[in-house]
């Protein structure tokens, strides 16, 4: 199931770029006026849910804070749990966390430890709004395999293709990007 013409136009309309944030040089794509557009916000999910409704999944696995937002909602529209993968010291139980380069420095993410548990070798969608480098993704997806679970495909709203992140996490598990950014 791949978006037709239409509804990834719709999609893409509704993506407002910021230029030089949240420093220069960036092009910042901003989803927030996807949200506050409910015709694009239903063709994004409607999408998502058609897409992913006959991948037997067991859990849908958003990052930290975005892809909460789709994650969330698609869990509901699929009737399965939802898992957040967030930014280190926010979980309360305990917690595997994932260390990962930023371009100067490093962050860290986390997943409580019995996250995907209650499902043996259960099956995940991981989904974020935007992929660049691939480094808080590739995190994330080694996450769910620590945590016992298997990461059956990685959905972003948007790949930037410039970088090769699409590339490295490919090696993990296939890649869905409804908008490529070039
Ligand atoms: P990366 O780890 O480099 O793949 O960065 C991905 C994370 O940073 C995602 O959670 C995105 O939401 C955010 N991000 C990176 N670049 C951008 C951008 N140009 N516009 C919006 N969000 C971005």
């Amino acid at each position: 199931m791949v978006l037709s013409t239409t509804e990834r136009q719709i999609i893409e309309d509704s993506i407002r770029d910021i230029k030089d944030f949240p420093k220069p040089g960036i092009v910042f794509k901003d989803i927030t006026t996807i949200l506050n557009n409910a015709e694009a916000y239903g063709v994004l999910m409607n999408h998502l849910c058609e897409r992913y409704k006959s991948y037997n999944l067991d859990y849908i696995a958003g990052i930290d804070a975005r892809g909460f937002i789709f994650g969330a909602a698609l869990a509901q529209m699929l009737k399965i749990g939802f898992v957040p993968i967030r930014k280190k010291g926010k979980l309360p139980f305990t917690t595997i966390s994932e260390k990962y380069a930023l371009e100067y420095g490093i962050d860290e993410v986390e997943v409580h430890i019995d996250a995907f548990s209650a499902i043996p070798n259960a099956k995940v969608l991981m989904i974020d709004d935007l992929i660049a480098t691939g480094g808080t993704a590739n995190a994330a997806a080694n996450l769910i395999s620590q945590a016992g679970a298997t990461c059956v495909e990685s959905c972003f709203i948007m790949g930037l293709t410039f970088l090769d992140g699409i590339k490295k996490l490919e090696e993990k598990a296939p890649v869905y990007t409804l908008i490529e950014v070039d």
